[in-house]
């Protein structure tokens, strides 16, 4: 219910509309299942849930678009489904492409008695070419029988059928390409993983997609700009097998700097090890950005922010990062750690026996739950703080109060051990230093590991002729060691903390004291792009 209001709280902002709504709203997500979904699907699949379900009250078909059996896994389908689930986004009905195989088929051989497909076995290069140029092929003006002919020869596999396709006759020299005679159906000898060896013949997506659409009562189709040059296409194929038009509602791809999104190419990267897996924390895809720290709500608005915009911009992530910490800043709980490399022990003059208090986990939050904070006159500090302290200066140690520093021992410029004393009147609001520390007594603390990454590429936008493997960052991880808070112990995987005077992380794997130490994913925060 909460995440209901919340939902439509984060919709009501957004205006965005479809035309002609009157006969009822059924949008459609058909992604295909041959890879993991990544942000710009998840862009897709909050617009066709915002106008199902929240615009208007109608439903929302998840499609799976298999009609490629040499790009498509088992594996893929059930990710698709999870992480829509992770989104938040129930479809109201699941379909597949290849449940319709035998009704596209009809339906081509309807196209090819009607004399709108002819059967072609141009080869690949000319038949480019002769797009291209606006030149008609050879067997554009077959008869009826022939085409037919050559279609059973395609549907045997034999070797000659593999020879042709099946071409929509809608122009041999349209000025729109798209409308240049574009195939529809094309031989594939691979297993389908749902029909197996049934079928040798698959429909192309463009023959698929208009006729599943209106066949399954999509009212409102909305593609990506680029498809925009396929639009007359769509309705051609509709208009001729006088099937029931659709709207067609076009929105911006959505593109980001320094990133891949394309199953295709991040394929490659999870196939040659150059990231741990489609949940690689550097992945754009949802289970990648949410392992980084991305929250739901937060991809939610940023997506729907985009909404009605139709220029296909390539996003900076500052704005992503930025809307995400705006959702993590007022819940999550603060810890402390401290970098383990030139850590620096201090004694406390002044300071009572051990002891523990109960602190708030968030200073303006109560609801975030309290903690355990450790005091004795031994602590741990940072060295890049120590290394600051003048002899005498007054600081804050934060949450407990003021100390003068009053002993420094180095060791060339390395500070090596510190003497503080208490000075708990003194006014917290007048010292310039307010630090990090952490008592090692009266708690057990935790070690832990901070992960930071970096962008995959190094160019922020690769260009049609660009290789992607000329451009991989070589260095997109740091690792640094240090000691947090015994709290710390506690935190499950998935928790969003912040460490104090550093910043968001995500617990990627918690703490299991078995010799090695929770590891924390910095979450960026939008203030430097990465
Ligand atoms: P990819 O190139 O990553 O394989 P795709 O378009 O081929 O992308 P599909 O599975 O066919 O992947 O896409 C499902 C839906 O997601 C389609 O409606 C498609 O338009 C949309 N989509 C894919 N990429 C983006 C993107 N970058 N921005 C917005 N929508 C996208
Ligand atoms: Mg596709
Ligand atoms: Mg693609």
């Amino acid at each position: 219910k909460a995440k209901k209001a919340a939902r439509s709280k984060a919709g009501a902002s957004y205006d965005i509309a479809l035309l002609n709504t009157d006969k009822g709203v059924m949008t459609r997500f058909p992604p295909e299942p041959s890879g993991y979904l990544h942000i710009g699907h998840a862009k897709a699949a909050l617009l066709n849930d915002y106008f199902a379900h929240e615009k208007y009250n109608g439903t929302m078909l998840l499609r799976f678009d298999d009609t490629n059996p040499s790009k498509e896994k088992e594996e893929y389908h059930d990710a698709i489904l999870e992480d829509l689930a992770l989104m938040g986004i129930k479809p109201d009905k699941v379909s597949y492409s290849s449940d319709y195989f035998q009704l596209l088929h009809d339906y081509c051989i309807q196209m090819i008695k009607d004399g709108n497909a002819y059967a072609d076995d141009t080869d690949k290069e000319t038949m480019a070419h002769e797009r291209m140029h606006g030149i008609p092929s050879k067997r554009r003006d077959a008869s009826v029988e022939d085409n037919l002919k050559h279609f059973e020869e395609m549907k045997s596999g034999s070797e000659e059928g593999q020879k042709w396709c099946i071409r929509a006759k809608i122009s041999p020299d349209d000025k729109n390409k798209a409308m240049r005679d574009p195939v529809i159906y094309r031989c594939q000898q691979i297993p389908h993983p749902r029909t197996g060896t049934t079928w040798k013949v698959y429909p192309t997506y463009d023959f698929t997609c208009p006729i599943l659409d209106s066949v399954e009562g999509i009212s409102h189709a909305l593609r990506t700009i680029e498809y925009r040059d396929r639009n007359p296409q769509y309705e051609w194929m509709l208009n001729a097998l006088k099937l029931r038009n659709v709207q067609i509602w076009d929105f911006a791809r959505m593109n980001f700097v320094r990133t891949l999104l394309s199953k295709r190419k991040l394929t490659k990267l999870v196939d040659s090890g150059a990231v741990w897996g489609w949940d690689d924390p550097r992945f754009p895809t949802i289970r990648g950005i949410r392992r980084r720290g991305m929250t739901i709500p937060a991809l939610r608005e940023f997506i729907l922010k985009q909404g009605p915009s139709r220029n296909i911009i390539n996003l900076d992530w500052t704005i992503f990062w930025s809307t995400n910490k705006k959702h993590i800043d007022p819940v999550s709980a603060r810890h402390t750690a401290i970098l383990k490399e030139g850590l620096v022990k201090a004694t406390v003059k002044g300071a009572p026996a051990p002891y523990v208090e109960d602190r708030p986990k968030h200073n303006k939050n109560p609801e975030v739950g309290t903690k355990k904070v450790a005091f004795s006159d031994s602590i741990i500090l940072e060295q890049e703080d120590a290394k600051s302290f003048k002899q005498d200066e007054e600081i804050t140690l934060m949450a407990w109060g003021n100390a003068y520093v009053r002993k420094i021992e180095k060791s060339g410029d390395v500070v090596t051990h510190l003497e503080l004393e208490l000075h708990l009147e003194g006014d917290v609001k007048k010292t310039d230093k307010k630090v990090t520390w952490l008592s090692t007594e009266a708690q057990q603390l935790v070690p832990v590991e901070l992960v930071g990454f970096d962008h995959l590429l190094t160019k922020d936008s690769l260009q049609e002729e660009d290789n992607f493997e000329d451009f991989l960052n070589p260095k997109t991880e740091w690792r640094e060691d240090a000691l947090a808070d015994g709290n710390v112990a506690s935190l499950k995987q998935g928790e969003i903390i912040q460490f104090e005077r550093k910043t968001y992380y995500r617990c990627d794997r918690p703490f299991a004291d078995d010799g090695k130490p929770a590891v924390f994913f910095e979450i960026p925060t939008g203030k430097t792009a990465k």
